[in-house]
């Protein structure tokens, strides 16, 4: 099976061609805001005005190369709803220009699933940090079961929010990290862990004020080594209970360092194993959309027109695990 696949939840379009064998082909195009945070109007233009460059490239390599395409899969939420709407609007066309099923995938099963391909996990418990995100999961009975998540906003924003307000530019993800090197001294911060759920606004807000009047690199450290010690307690536990022996990290902010690291330190101390994909799918990417609805395809799971409405809250363990 060959599935075209199209994400556009946020940031970024992309579009890939997938097989069971690995990626054949992917495009995007990245918006970065002129300044603040993703606007997400402003987001859905910019998905609008690359998307015949981004899918035009992906169906010219698969013509160029007599490839034969399934099915189209695309990101029917989480995510930002003119986004959402732009991206099912250009994955409706094609399944009716080309004749051919839609599936229509959840984003956040979707960064689980090419997480377990790439990395080789098979049951972990899943970390999914990212600029929206914040959940911790396990497959139980069926279903990516949210063990914990934030109760407010997702670490990627918190960290994003906090490097705006010191005057770093979005994401600031990277360049915390960057800074958070030369620290010399962690400067306590309100640590928010409410039975498995995690609270991070009160975090970014504290973190801006610090940098008042602390050094910034002490600041960017302590909020690091606060938030990710708050994903790990909740992950352990998790572990703990669902009788997990494998911890995997997906999302935008999986590509940090510092929670590989505090992550497998945690692992080695229960005897579990850690894993961490690639990089590059990581972020948001078009492979793990087409991924996801090779699988989903394979069990059955076709999204008719009348079911390809986006979903903006759609929830991680809405969606039944037909494949595992
Ligand atoms: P996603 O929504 O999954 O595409 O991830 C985007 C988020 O990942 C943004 O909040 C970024 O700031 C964050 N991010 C990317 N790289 C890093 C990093 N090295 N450390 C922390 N956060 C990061
Ligand atoms: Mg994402």
């Amino acid at each position: 099976m060959m599935i075209f696949g199209l994400e556009g939840t946020a940031w970024n379009l992309s579009a890939a061609l997938v097989d069971e064998q690995g990626v054949i082909q992917e495009k995007s195009a990245t918006y970065s805001p002129a300044k603040g945070g993703i606007h997400p109007r402003e987001a859905a233009q910019h998905h609008a005005q690359h998307m015949a460059e981004v899918v035009g490239e992906v169906l010219a390599y698969s013509r160029q190369q007599g490839l034969k395409i399934d099915a189209i899969a695309f990101s029917q939420g989480p995510g930002l709803g003119p986004c959402l709407r732009t991206v099912a609007t250009a994955a409706r066309t094609l399944s009716l220009r080309l004749q051919l099923p839609l599936a229509g995938v959840n984003h956040c099963v979707s960064h689980i699933e090419v997480g377990k391909w790439q990395s080789g996990a098979r049951d972990p418990a899943v970390i999914y940090v990212s600029g929206a995100n914040s959940q911790v999961l396990a497959l139980r009975q069926g279903r990516y079961r949210i063990f914990g998540e934030t109760l407010d906003i997702s670490v990627g924003n918190a960290i994003d929010k906090f490097a705006r307000s010191v005057g770093l530019s979005h994401p600031g993800g990277p360049k915390v990290e960057e800074l958070a090197l030369q620290a010399k001294q962690y400067i306590p911060l309100p640590y928010t862990v409410k039975g498995m759920d995690l609270s991070f606004s009160g975090l970014s807000t504290a973190a801006t004020q610090a940098a008042k009047k602390y050094d910034l690199a002490d600041v960017c450290y302590s909020l690091q080594e606060t938030a990710f010690a708050m994903l790990v307690e909740v992950t352990e536990r998790a572990m703990a209970h669902a009788e997990k022996k494998e911890a995997m990290l997906v999302g935008g902010v999986g590509a940090n360092k510092r929670l590989g690291e505090m992550l497998t330190i945690m692992c080695e101390e229960r005897g579990a194993k850690f894993f961490l994909p690639p990089r590059k799918f990581m972020g948001d990417n078009g492979s793990m959309i087409a991924y996801t609805g090779l699988l989903m395809l394979k069990s059955g799971m076709a999204t008719s027109l009348t079911e390809s409405k986006v979903r903006p809250g759609y929830r991680t363990d809405d969606v039944p695990v037909t494949w595992a």
